[in-house]
């Protein structure tokens, strides 16, 4: 039996490089509350992103939820289902109800044509996913939100470093929240952020994320702990010095993947949108059982007797959890694409480190 490839596998950078970060913390002690590490980190992250002002948190689930509060979202939120949980969980933490909606054939992005008719006088944001990378319809979501006067507030989780037309989307929508788990393109073993272009909101952000201290004797509202710490900013510092050629490792798996499987009848992949500068986090097929032969699940068991562990991102739907399924609008009529996704999606093993042999043996048992 072949050593066990999983879906994914992160990136470290060489220990020693790390060690004189930790003398430097060892030294003078500031373990957390915005200190050097984490300033100059949120610093060079919105240089990088190319983005005005990025606010650091512990994961991404809290940006989600201490970001829900900064806009002050209240009501029904029309969201995704497809993405992974954290996203109608933040909603349920706000005490909003997650409303939602279907998504695009193409993208698997929440389809902006299908979001109007799911307004209510209750419905105060939007919060759609770039799932996968891939760039949600900004323009039109922008339209409905600016006509309804909705809020929109991106999970950008998957979407470290993607650019369209050169432009970060992350610099989408009102607020978007990054995640830096130790799954994700980009890692802090845990971590996240939350990337505005309006300054107060940063500082807003900023107070929320610190349990609402404005100073010493100053609470403004009752806020969280969603700090990020010295260790986990000096670290993502470094990381960020080798995101570029992870990325573009991570482009080279990609297109051997898209080589190797372009003419497999049944099995469909995906090829870079024009316009977009992609990060290549998943490599994301759908398999079509009446044309492959064998189901996706099929496929994924196949691949598991052998040691690979594919993932189906992301099924079940959330909007098939116990939390959400009783929801009017979980209801499958109201998801057709979403629910015919969740069924034949398969995202194939990918990171940087992914060698040809271990790559090989994927497609060998895909084509087989
Ligand atoms: C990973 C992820 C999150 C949660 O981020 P954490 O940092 O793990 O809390 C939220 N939304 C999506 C779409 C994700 O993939």
């Amino acid at each position: 039996m072949n050593d066990p490839i999983y879906v994914t596998k992160p990136s470290l950078p060489n220990l020693e490089e790390f060690i004189p970060s930790l003398e430097k913390i060892w030294a003078n002690k500031q373990l957390t509350n915005n200190g050097e590490f984490h300033k100059e980190f949120e610093r060079h992250l919105a240089d990088y992103l190319g983005v005005k002002f990025v606010s650091l948190f512990t994961n991404g689930m809290l940006a989600l939820q201490v970001g829900m509060q900064a806009l002050r979202i209240t009501g029904e939120v029309i969201t995704t289902p497809f993405t992974f949980v954290a996203t109608p969980h933040a909603i349920h933490w706000n005490g909003c109800t997650p409303v939602f909606c279907d998504i695009e054939p193409e993208s698997f992005t929440l389809d902006p044509a299908k979001v109007e008719s799911l307004i209510t006088p209750k419905t105060t944001a939007i919060m759609p996913v770039h799932v996968y990378g891939n760039p949600c319809q900004d323009k039109e979501l922008r339209r409905i939100a600016d006509t309804y006067g909705l809020k929109l507030f991106y999970d950008a989780a998957h979407a470290f470093g993607v650019r369209q037309h050169g432009v970060s989307i992350c610099n989408y929508g009102d607020l978007s929240m990054l995640s830096f788990h130790a799954t994700k393109t980009f890692n802090t073993f845990e971590g996240g952020a939350l990337v505005t272009n309006d300054e107060a909101m940063k500082k807003r952000i900023d107070f929320l994320k610190n349990f609402g201290f404005a100073n010493e004797v100053t609470v403004v509202a009752p806020g969280s702990n969603g700090k990020m710490d010295e260790f986990r900013a000096a670290f993502g510092l470094l990381q960020l010095k080798h995101i570029n050629e992870e990325i573009a490792k991570r482009q080279k798996v990609a297109q051997r993947y898209r080589e190797m499987l372009k003419d497999i009848p049944g099995i469909r992949i995906f090829r870079d949108i024009p316009g977009v500068q992609h990060n290549y986090s998943y490599f994301p097929v759908t398999v079509d059982e009446r044309v492959y032969g064998i189901s996706r699940d099929a496929l994924y068991e196949k691949l598991k007797k052998e040691n690979i562990f594919s993932r189906r991102y992301f099924y079940p739907l959330c909007s098939d959890f116990p939390s959400y399924r009783g929801l009017p609008s979980a209801a499958p009529a109201n998801l057709p694409v979403a629910a015919k996704v969740a069924q034949e999606i398969l995202c194939l093993p990918i990171y940087a480190d992914l060698t040809c042999e271990e790559q090989d043996s994927v497609v060998k048992l895909v084509t087989s």
